[in-house]
């Protein structure tokens, strides 16, 4: 299985961090974080000590503190940024944007997962740009526009699908949404087909989240076909559950729905059961929309059962919240958050355009023969560096290669053959010369080198009996009889600007070369 977060030192220690975050016990990984910050401080590990932030902050996530999430954020995406660590990076962006979620400010939200939305498109982080898509689609799932969200949340799935390397959680994750996505649309088909294809593992439908989410879903579907007995057996484990936990704003979707089911069936006991556990919970949740939600739904259940003094107090209540939390009509911030993606998607057309036009600006400077610069591209590229080129220690030293008797090959062996060589000579030449030298086709069977900031004329000449040495051991199937040999000729450039003149030089070093017998190497002298 591929881990989440790997590390050479703290390995284990991570791994047991995971392991207990899956089973949900966030007291141990509060504990381990804590242990993991210390040691990584100690050892001047940062991507530990940022990743023990990152997992303070999953836990205060957990326990509905948002404020604290954000700030073990800020700390951790700031060692990110100074240490280009991208992709713990996107993974605070997305806690960070679920904190906000629970702050209900769904702009700033979507601000941080746009953010590691970007990042990790840039970067190709596939399968961290699923888990964003599938977050973004989650704030539509809250606004209640599932066929936004649903949209997300298969883009999500096809990236995941290619990439296929994300954890098996954040994938069950997905799952789970886009089965209650199409619960939301009261497509139960298309939510059993999902239900069944990707979380039919018997183990893995133990783990609290999958088991609680598919029994929430259970309800919801059958909530009319199921005797009253049932229904009301299975509300109550769901509810046993709920108490049980921190109430996040997943399961409090869940919930009100639930209560939606028993006004509709008229099973008001039940309702108001579940409206006493949900008030208990109030207190952990900052904001009004929950409040909100709330005081609606218990002052239709004092209308249903027509407790008048009861109702009076809480429309009371209600209409000061409605005032105080100035809640925002979902449709608004659902235009706002769109129009804020198509932005950052025009962004993100731009960069990929302007890439492409790097990519094809360097493409046309290559011979697509062999890879190497093309004769034009070489020419400009060696007379940009001895036009800017500041007198040093170092000098540059310009190589030309011809390969011996290629025509024999051709003959030989054929043309084909002979393309082959050419493309093996390349890919030696290549692997033998640095990042900081030009290697250019100059015609068909003849290169050049251009080798800068070299000391001495003598490591020019050490290069070159280096170079022919490995082309001697150079194997070529089918070739194995036939010696590959070349000539070369260098110039070692010395306070001299013009290239054509230059050139020549090592040319004529070349012909020297070719004179003696071929197979040599010969350094150009002003004599
Ligand atoms: P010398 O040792 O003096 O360099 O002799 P040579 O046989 O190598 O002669 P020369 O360099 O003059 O000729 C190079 C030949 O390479 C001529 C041309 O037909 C052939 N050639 C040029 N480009 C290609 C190519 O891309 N593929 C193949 N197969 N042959 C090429
Ligand atoms: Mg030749």
């Amino acid at each position: 299985m591929k881990k989440t977060f790997s590390d050479p030192i703290f390995q284990e220690l991570i791994d047991s961090i995971q392991e207990e975050r899956i089973k949900g016990n966030y007291e141990k990984v509060k504990e381990r974080a804590m242990l993991l910050e210390k040691e990584a401080i100690k050892m001047g590990n940062k991507h530990s000590e940022a990743l023990a932030y990152y997992f303070y902050a999953v836990c205060e996530l957990f326990y509905n503190k948002p404020m604290e999430t954000i700030q073990y954020c800020l700390k951790g995406k700031e060692i990110c940024i100074k240490e280009e660590y991208y992709h713990l990076y996107v993974r605070i962006c997305m806690t960070e944007g679920t904190a906000y979620i629970s702050l209900n400010e769904r702009a700033s939200a979507i601000e941080r997962l746009l953010d590691g939305y970007y990042l990790s498109l840039k970067h190709s982080l596939l399968d961290v740009h699923a888990q964003v898509l599938n977050n973004i689609g989650s704030v539509f799932f809250d606004l209640g526009r599932y066929e936004i969200a649903l949209d997300y949340y298969l883009k999500s799935y096809k990236i995941e699908q290619e990439v296929n390397d994300t954890p098996r959680m954040g994938q069950l994750i997905l799952y789970l949404n886009i089965v209650n996505t199409y619960i939301r649309q009261k497509e139960f088909e298309e939510a059993i087909a999902w239900e069944n294809k990707y979380l039919s593992n018997e183990e893995e439908r133990k783990i609290p989240l999958v088991k609680y989410s598919m029994l929430g879903n259970y309800i919801l579907m059958k909530y009319k076909t199921d005797t009253e007995e049932a229904m009301e057996e299975k509300v109550n484990e769901f509810l046993e559950y709920i108490q049980s936990t921190n109430l996040d704003s997943y399961f409090m979707n869940i919930v009100f729905e639930i209560i939606e089911c028993c006004f509709d069936i008229k099973n008001f006991k039940l309702a108001k059961k579940i409206i006493n556990i949900v008030e208990l919970s109030m207190n952990d949740f900052k904001g009004y929309e929950y409040k909100e939600r709330l005081l609606h739904t218990k002052t239709r259940l004092w209308e249903y059962l027509g407790e008048e003094e009861a109702l009076y107090s809480d429309l009371l209540e209600y209409k000061e919240v409605v005032h105080k939390g100035r809640v925002v009509k979902n449709e608004n911030e659902c235009i706002g958050i769109l129009s804020k993606i198509q932005l950052k998607e025009i962004e993100q057309e731009r960069m990929q355009i302007e890439l492409k036009n790097e990519e094809l600006r360097q493409q046309s400077q290559l011979d697509s023969f062999t890879g190497v610069l093309n004769k034009v591209a070489f020419e400009e590229k060696v007379k940009h560096r001895l036009e800017n080129n500041i007198e040093g220690l170092e000098h540059d030293v310009l190589i030309i290669i011809d390969i011996d008797n290629f025509k024999t090959i051709n003959d030989v062996y054929g043309h084909a053959v002979g393309d082959i060589v050419i493309k093996k000579f390349a890919q030696l030449l290549k692997e033998y010369v640095r990042d900081i030298d030009f290697i250019g086709r100059i015609g068909g069977d003849e290169f050049a080198v251009l080798m800068t900031e070299v000391y001495s004329k003598q490591s020019a000449v050490n290069w070159g009996d280096f170079f022919m040495k490995a082309l001697n051991n150079l194997q070529l199937e089918g070739l194995e009889h036939v010696d590959i040999t070349v000539s070369m000729g260098a110039v070692v450039v010395e306070n001299e600007t013009d290239y054509a003149s230059i050139f020549e030089k090592a040319d004529k070093a070349m012909y020297v070369a070719k004179a003696k017998g071929k197979n040599a190497y010969e350094v150009y002298e002003e004599d």
